[in-house]
């Protein structure tokens, strides 16, 4: 006689693992769906974790991919005086970025100033 009590077991093991596997597949495609690409004019998903989609990242010369990736972990819990260097940054990184799709020095310094500005006003908290 055929004993089904160990596949059973064996086909719910499998069923749950496949569960939580399918659960955590699912909820990173959609905190990927939920979080953009930051560089200016770009709607491709990334990473939460991820300033910019890979093909925009690429674009940043790596000394500043470098600079983003060390001040990133030097920001606080709150948004204060710990998030300028990062401000500064990711800035330099977005501007550079979309000075490459749309060369308009005045617009880049423009955006650029206002960041950095901000930054100020982060490190003033
Ligand atoms: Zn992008």
């Amino acid at each position: 006689m055929y004993d089904h009590g160990p596949n059973f077991a064996l086909w719910l093991a499998l069923a749950c693992w496949a569960g939580i596997v399918g659960g955590v597949l699912l909820g990173y495609f959609f905190a990927m769906s939920d979080h953009h690409c930051h560089a200016l004019g770009c709607k491709n998903p990334c990473p939460p974790a991820h300033l910019m989609c890979r093909s925009c990242w690429w674009k940043v010369p790596g000394q500043l991919r470098n600079e983003v990736n060390r001040t990133v972990g030097m920001r606080g819990e709150t948004v204060d005086a710990s998030w300028a260097p990062w401000w500064r940054a990711q800035a330099r990184a977005i501007s550079h970025v979309a000075f490459l799709k749309s060369p308009i020095v005045a617009k880049r310094d423009a955006y650029l100033a206002r960041e950095l500005a901000f930054a100020d006003t982060l490190e003033s908290r």
